[in-house]
Formats: structure tokens, C-alpha cells, sequence
């Protein structure tokens, strides 16, 4: 609620302002300079929005939906209270439903990324009540947006609170959100989700389940997001190619699908496409070739109806080596692969024009992969995901043993840190399994032999070194 002090009472008269002048329906203008934000007690609340300076001293300006919503005419004397806003507005996440003016408009789509320019351009140092409705124009239409939630991010960042209203402010971070029966797509939410991600300077990669790949996982942003993510025209002054594809190599087991699956997560916010490299070769040759195709028939779909602002299609490739073994290489001599891959290097060249595509390729065996295909323009940034080093399996086996830590079943004696000396050249997936063996120790030592159906002493459950250390002589 507004923090009404009785010190701040103020008096005001209603003058009136055109409709057109304030799109924010309980924002006001007002003259004294020193006070930003208004309650009206006993009526929906007011903020100031600008200070007018057509409006004399004592007065607040209201337009007619303002005053109806407010219940007051032109001429009232209305006594308004100042609205102290909480002081850490630095980031506001605002996420807001869209809908069009008029119904029956259909089919639009909203670039995320402009329309938040746009409303911090226009809305910059107002505030927001969650449940106002706000019309804007937007190319020409006029739409809505209602505000579901505004939440303030700590400075930490490990503590989001809801709060009742938001001032907008350059780091404002506005959450599209449209139903299906809206008919408006919102496409490019990207800019407020790198900004989010940016502001986690050390990519606590720890709390999306990615343990010792800080440095990989940055040098994968860099070379392959962040020229995305800069401003369009800022990338055309410079004369930036984007990376199109980049290859993740190194031993099974150690975090490449986890680590593609969560950048994909993060800058589209929904599960990028992963492909697995057996399953789309086939028995027929012209299907194999036909299903590479339909790979990227979506992107391309996307580029030919939206052009530019098409949303970026992450497709990721998991074992790749399965088809794009060097032409020539197959002992068969059928030549089969080589169609799958010329199709394969056919696509990817031809997603130079589309620009919507980032095609990430996996492999263990990276000196299988035809050559052509890890050429400049193709999957050209390498990056090696090696065996995790002492620290990154300590943070491996943190990941894991996490639930069971928070759950109180992991007993006290567990020295993580020893696990992580002893598990020398375990990639992550197999510290996983050493975890999950340990477990099963615990559980046995839980289930009598004789009785199977005996209930579980479900307090009893402890995971202990012991179990550990067993599950490492397997
Ligand atoms: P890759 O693609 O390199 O073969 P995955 O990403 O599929 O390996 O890893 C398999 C599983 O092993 C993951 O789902 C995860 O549970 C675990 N794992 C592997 N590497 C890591 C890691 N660096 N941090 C946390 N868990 C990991």
C-alpha cells in the first residue's frame, strides 16, 4: 500500500488534461516538483507522472478516464498524500499480460526487446500498480498491457520480493506475457533475459545443475550470444557476423547437452531443439536427407514470414559424429553418408541468409567429423569440455547430493571435498553415478531381506561416507 504520512497531506485542486496526454490510467500530472508520487486516501490511488509545467502550483491534472477512476471532477479539492516508493528499485522484474484494444485484431507479433525500449522510453520514473492496465501504441496498433506482478531483485539477487507497484527505471525488466487467444506472438524476449543473466556476473551456473565449467560456459556466450543480444544496428555499424554454429567436444558424460540445454533455456526461455545424431539417420537414404531438412524448416519458415524478427533457433546436435563421418570415410563405399552430410553443409550454409539459426554440435569423437564442417561459417567455435578438475567434481558432487542435504539424509560424515580428491578423471555423469550408488547402499541397509513389504523407517535413511567410498570400488 501506499505509506501514507500525515505530514505530506496536501491539498490540490482537479484541473483536467487531454486523454491522449497520459497513457497510464491512475498517473497524474502534478506541479510541485519535490513530490513523485500521490494517493488520493479513500479513492483508487494517483501517481504523479511528470511534472507539468503548464500546471500551476496546488493543482493535479487529471485526464477524464484518471478522474473517473478516481471518482473526482474538475474543480474538487482532492487531499493527496505522498507515496513513498521502496528505495531498491534498481531491478523490477514487471510481467505483464498483453492484449489488443480492439478485439478481433489478430495475428500481430510484439519484438520484446523493442516494446521494453519503447515503454522505458515513455514510462521511465512511473510507477506501475499491479492490476493497472496500461494502453500503448505499438507500429501503429493500440494495444493493453495489465500488470500481474512486479517483483523487486535484490542486489544479491538470491532474494525477489512482490511488491505492490514498480517504478520503471532503465534496469526494468518487463516479462511479456500474451494467451494463446490473444493472437499476439511476443518474440525476442531476450534482451530482459541476458540482462538478468549478465547481472549474474559470476554465472552461478551452480544453481542451474552445471558444476566446473564457469570458463566454457562464458566462452560459449561470448562467441555465440553476444553479438545476438547487442542492439541490431549497433551489429550492422560494427559489420558483426553472427557465430553460427559452434561444436562442443570432449569425453562422454560431461556436461555438453546440460550445458546446450540450459544456454538455449536461458535466451529463449523454452527448451531448445535437440536432435539426436542416430536417430535421424534412416534406413532410406532419401529420408535421412529429408528429416536433416526438416531440421530447419521451422527457422526457415520463421525467417520467410518475419524476417529480422524471427526468434533465434537453437538446434542442438548431439552426437553429430554419427552423421557427419568424413565423406569417404564409411567402409560401405555406398556413399550414403555422403549426401547426408553434403545436405547437412547445403543447410547450414544456407542459414547465413537466415541468420535465425545457431546450431550447436556435439561430439565425443571430434576427430571423426568431416573437416568441411567445422570450417569458418559452419560450426566454427570449438570448445573442449574436458574431464572436471578437483573443484568442478566437488561442485558435481554438490549439485547432486543437494536434495538429499536439504532433506537431512545426507549423514554428516559425508566429506564431499575427500570424494572430489579420490575421483580423479570421473567425468560429471559418472559422479553422478557414484552418488546414485551410494544411495542404494543406504536404501539396502533400510530393507529387511525376510520382509520386503516392511515399511521403510523413512528417518533412518542415511547416506554415509561409507556408502561412498563402496560405491567408489565398483
Ligand atoms: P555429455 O553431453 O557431455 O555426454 P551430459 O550433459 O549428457 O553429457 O551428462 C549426463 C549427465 O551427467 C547429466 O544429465 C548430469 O546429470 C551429469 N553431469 C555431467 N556433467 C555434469 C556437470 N558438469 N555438472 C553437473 N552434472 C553433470
Amino acid at each position: 500500500m501506499a505509506d501514507p504520512t500525515e505530514s505530506c497531506v496536501m491539498t490540490m485542486t482537479v484541473t483536467t488534461t487531454p486523454a491522449s496526454d497520459l497513457a497510464l490510467t491512475n498517473l497524474a500530472y502534478c506541479s510541485p516538483s519535490d513530490l513523485r508520487c500521490f494517493a488520493v486516501p479513500g479513492t483508487p490511488d494517483l501517481f504523479l507522472a511528470n511534472v507539468g509545467e503548464s500546471i500551476s502550483d496546488g493543482s493535479i491534472a487529471l485526464n477524464s478516464i484518471q478522474r473517473r477512476h478516481a471518482r473526482v471532477s474538475a474543480g474538487d479539492i482532492v487531499s493527496v498524500t505522498r507515496f513513498i516508493p521502496p528505495e531498491s528499485f534498481d531491478l523490477t522484474v514487471l510481467t505483464v499480460d498483453l492484449e489488443f484494444v480492439k478485439k478481433g485484431t489478430k495475428n500481430e507479433q510484439i519484438d520484446a526487446t523493442l516494446l521494453s525500449t519503447q515503454l522505458k522510453k515513455k514510462f521511465t520514473n512511473q510507477v506501475l500498480t499491479v492490476g493497472q492496465r496500461v494502453t500503448f501504441e505499438y507500429h501503429g496498433t493500440n494495444y493493453i498491457f495489465t500488470v500481474n506482478r512486479a517483483v523487486i531483485v535484490a542486489d544479491d539477487e538470491n532474494q525477489t520480493n512482490c511488491i505492490e507497484r514498480g517504478m520503471i527505471c532503465k534496469d526494468t525488466y518487463f516479462v511479456f506475457e500474451a494467451s494463446n487467444a490473444s493472437g499476439i506472438k511476443i518474440i525476442n524476449q531476450r534482451e530482459s533475459v541476458t540482462s538478468k543473466i549478465f547481472k549474474e556476473k559470476e554465472f552461478n551456473l551452480q544453481s542451474l545443475g552445471i558444476g566446473g565449467l564457469g570458463a566454457e560456459f562464458v566462452a560459449i556466450f561470448r562467441r555465440a550470444f553476444t553479438s545476438r543480444i547487442l542492439p541490431r544496428d549497433v551489429v550492422n555499424r560494427i559489420g558483426a557476423k553472427h557465430v553460427k554454429g559452434m561444436l562442443l567436444f570432449g569425453p562422454p558424460g560431461t556436461g555438453k547437452t546440460l550445458m546446450a540445454r540450459q544456454i538455449g533455456k536461458m535466451l529463449n526461455g523454452k527448451e531448445p531443439k535437440i536432435v539426436n545424431g542416430p536417430e535421424v539417420l534412416s534406413k532410406f537414404v532419401g529420408e535421412t536427407e529429408k528429416n536433416v531438412r526438416d531440421l530447419f524448416a521451422d527457422a526457415e519458415n520463421d525467417q520467410r514470414t518475419l524476417g529480422d524478427a524471427s526468434e533465434l533457433h537453437i538446434i542442438i546436435f548431439d552426437e553429430i559424429d554419427a552423421i557427419c563421418k568424413s565423406r569417404g570415410s564409411t567402409r560401405d563405399g555406398t556413399g550414403v553418408h555422403d549426401g547426408i552430410v553434403n545436405q547437412l553443409l547445403t543447410k547450414i550454409d544456407g542459414v547465413e541468409a537466415l541468420n535465425n539459426v545457431l546450431l550447436i554440435g556435439m561430439t565425443n569423437r571430434k576427430d571423426m567429423l568431416d573437416e568441411a564442417l567445422l570450417r569458418p561459417g559452419r560450426l566454427e567455435v570449438h570448445i573442449e569440455i574436458s574431464l572436471p578438475d578437483e573443484v568442478g567434481r566437488l561442485q558435481i558432487l554438490q549439485i547432486h547430493t543437494k536434495k538429499m542435504k536439504d532433506n537431512s539424509f545426507l549423514s554428516p560424515d559425508v566429506n564431499l571435498q575427500e570424494l572430489a580428491a579420490r575421483t580423479k578423471n570421473y567425468s560429471g555423469a559418472e559422479l553422478e553415478g557414484v552418488v546414485k550408488s551410494a544411495t542404494s547402499y543406504a536404501f539396502n541397509r533400510q530393507l529387511s531381506m525376510e520382509d520386503l513389504t516392511k515399511p521403510v523407517d523413512e528417518e533412518n535413511i542415511k547416506i554415509t561416507m561409507d556408502d561412498f567410498l563402496q560405491a567408489l570400488l565398483e
